[in-house]
């Protein structure tokens, strides 16, 4: 399955722009992730996208010192984190720019760029997070 050809394909299309979008339910306004086409909070069909800033905070975070299949294009060690949108709650996997190797912290502020990462040939875009503080 390709990445352009699910319920999410906008905001992949939107990333590989530089932007972030993210969809929210067109009637009660729920933030849906993973992308669907029903809301899980009221049922209702439909749903609009709507831009936001590449802020968040930390959830969680990993550092992984070996390549495995899928990252031979990282430098290893890299540092993944799961960063919560700012107020939405979505949270996404991307890429912490680490080159000091500091471990994150839960809850910290991080600001996000667009970038990409490779796979077989593949542009794979991406959010390159940094600390803000
Ligand atoms: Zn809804």
């Amino acid at each position: 399955m390709s990445r352009l050809d699910g319920a999410d394909r906008p905001y992949w299309e939107a990333l590989a722009d530089g932007r972030l979008l993210l969809p929210r339910c067109d009637d009660c306004g729920h933030w849906l992730w993973p992308a669907g086409h029903r809301c899980g909070a009221c049922g209702h069909l439909g749903m609009r996208w709507e831009e936001r800033p590449m802020a968040a905070t930390i959830f969680t975070w990993t550092r992984t010192w070996h390549p495995f299949d899928g990252t031979q294009s990282l430098e290893v060690p890299f540092t993944t984190v799961l960063a919560e949108i700012d107020d939405c709650g979505i949270r996404l996997l991307g890429l912490l720019d680490d080159p000091d190797r500091v471990d994150p912290r839960i809850g910290e502020p991080i600001s996000g760029r667009p970038g990409h990462t490779m796979n077989e040939g593949d542009a794979i875009p991406t959010i390159l997070w940094s600390r803000t503080s």
